[in-house]
């Protein structure tokens, strides 16, 4: 059974224990707290916007692995990109993390390159809210911003 699940879990395991990005931003930067009851995990995220681009964000919090290294992976994939290609990336992972079949809107276009690594997560639903804290949360942050 060696292969790519080995694989899966292993990117898992090193943003575990070594996350990328950790930390928080001081103010004008925008932030918010996500909670998941059911598993105990609190994230919070700090993003920096300017001039429509993320040029820097953060995470902190406790939980279990998935939860932290989902949140370690994202602050990867959307550092120096576009607020509107950010969101771009937060649907295509969404959707790759709902068994909704019938959502067939779904970008190709869209490389998520390591976050692949948590789709095995869809098949234990009760992770899946694990898996997407971190994004809720930055699409929380994202819209705390001034217009
Ligand atoms: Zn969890």
């Amino acid at each position: 059974m060696a292969g790519l699940e080995d694989l899966y879990r292993e990117i898992i395991l090193d943003h575990y224990r070594t996350p990328r990005n950790r930390g928080e931003l001081d103010p004008p930067a925008l932030s918010a707290d996500g909670h998941n009851p059911l598993c105990g995990d609190e994230i919070r995220i700090s993003v920096a916007v300017q001039d429509g681009v993320v040029t820097d964000v953060r995470f902190s919090g406790s939980g279990c692995s998935i939860s932290q290294s989902s949140a370690s992976m994202m602050t990867s994939a959307i550092k120096g990109k576009p607020v509107e290609q950010v969101k771009s990336i937060v649907r295509r992972f969404k959707q790759m993390m709902t068994i909704d079949e019938e959502d067939t809107e779904i970008d190709e276009s869209i490389n998520l390159g390591d976050l692949e690594a948590l789709q095995g997560v869809v098949k234990f639903p009760v992770r899946i809210k694990c898996a997407t804290l971190g994004w809720n949360t930055l699409l929380d942050a994202l819209a705390t911003e001034q217009k």
